[in-house]
């Protein structure tokens, strides 16, 4: 009898940023983590030539003959997040065969864990099979679908972090060279992540909006190809000459970059208060500054400041909505749930899911 094959299934990781948002696609540095939680896909042989989409958290049984694929636009379903990757497979000249893609992802959407990126890594590893590329390639085709296919200008951070986490290390990624270095979570402290269960639709055009005005500030800068590269005496210089909002945006990516490699610094020394401290003031910066906060992470972050063993707190992702990412030593994180918890309840009538997260591998071929 002839045996069944084995039906090969690949899985890849959301992430949580423990500090540097907004920096990724200004050049400059963040620091992921990748998480337990992530996408997987098992793939299944069908007979035409297609690609064959389901999803457990989707409903509807998607497919797309595969001659079509390089010359489609956008669909406007969450299909497209693997037809820009099956996109981009091709244009790297590669064949793409018929297969159903079966996925399942445990990654909450919109929560600013990047489902997204975990479903474009697991769907690219998928489609591509035993084509090789680098992981950097891998990563890196990931992030153009979503920028030339979905159309959400984003930078490399959650491609990358899915991709290379790397567990119990958090990914200190330099998105100018596309390299990083991995730096400790001190044994004193745990990963706790909580998730406000709102997302505000202005998200996506406020992301937009923000790189557009990261280039206007740019413009102040000849000769400076990302705000990277621009310093505080500088910006302090251009200050005078430069609209309001621009030069808050600035001033946040400038400082966030700074705050990075003193978090990094920090966590290499063991220093949770200062770690915490770095939290607090990116969060201020992210919601005085940059203004993608919104006041149900504001009140996760004031709360958990009041909270006895938090190092610190700060809104994590894009904004508008989404998660916090908390420090917590590990002997008070069950009372920091709880409280966190109750009220927030409280107050919004809302029940936040709470998370405890060690920083986990990246993308790969589970069997
Ligand atoms: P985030 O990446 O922060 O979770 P995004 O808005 O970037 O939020 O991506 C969420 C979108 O990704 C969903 O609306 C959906 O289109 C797609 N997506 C994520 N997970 C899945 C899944 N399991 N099945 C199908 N589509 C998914
Ligand atoms: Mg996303």
């Amino acid at each position: 009898m002839a045996r069944a094959p084995r039906i090969k299934h690949y899985h890849a990781p959301g992430r949580v940023n423990l500090i540097g948002e907004h920096t990724d696609y200004n050049a400059g540095f963040v620091m992921p983590i990748a998480i337990a939680v992530g996408c997987d896909i098992r793939v299944g042989s069908i007979r035409k030539k297609e690609i064959r989409l389901t999803s457990r958290q989707f409903p509807g049984d998607l497919s797309y003959p595969i001659d079509s694929i390089a010359g489609m636009s956008k669909t406007g379903t969450w299909a497209d997040y693997v037809l820009g990757v099956a996109q981009q497979i091709l244009a790297l000249g590669l064949e793409l065969k018929p297969m159903h893609l079966a996925i399942d992802s445990s990654v909450p959407t919109g929560g600013g864990l990047s489902s997204s990126a975990a479903l474009e890594v697991s769907g690219a590893l998928a489609l591509l099979g035993d084509n090789e590329v680098t992981k950097l390639e891998l990563a890196q085709l990931c992030q153009r679908a979503e920028r030339e296919f979905v159309g959400m200008p984003c930078g490399i951070m959650d491609q990358y972090a899915s991709v290379f986490g790397e567990a119990h290390k958090a990914i200190m990624l330099d998105c100018r060279s596309n390299t990083h270095k991995l730096a400790p979570i001190p044994d004193g402290a745990e990963v706790v992540v909580v998730n406000s269960m709102v997302k505000h639709e202005l998200g996506s055009s406020a992301y937009r909006d923000r790189v557009a005005e990261c280039h206007q500030a740019l413009s102040h800068f000849p000769g400076k190809t990302a705000l990277r590269d621009v310093t505080l005496g500088e910006l302090e210089r251009a200050a005078s000459k430069m609209e309001e909002i621009p030069l808050a945006r600035a001033r946040h990516v400038i400082l966030e970059d700074l705050r990075v490699e003193n978090f990094f610094a920090a966590a290499e020394d063991n220093d949770l208060p200062l770690m915490g401290k770095l939290m607090v003031e990116s969060h201020r910066s992210l919601q005085h500054d940059y203004e993608v906060s919104c006041v149900e992470l504001d009140s996760l972050v004031d709360t958990a400041l009041t909270i006895d063993g938090v190092y610190g707190a700060r809104m994590t992702g894009g904004g508008f909505g989404g998660c916090t990412v908390n420090l917590v030593d590990p002997k008070d994180v069950d009372r920091f749930e709880n409280e966190i918890i109750a009220r927030y309840q409280a107050q919004w009538n809302l029940t936040p899911a709470v998370y405890r997260f060690t920083p986990s591998a990246g993308a790969r071929r589970v069997e």
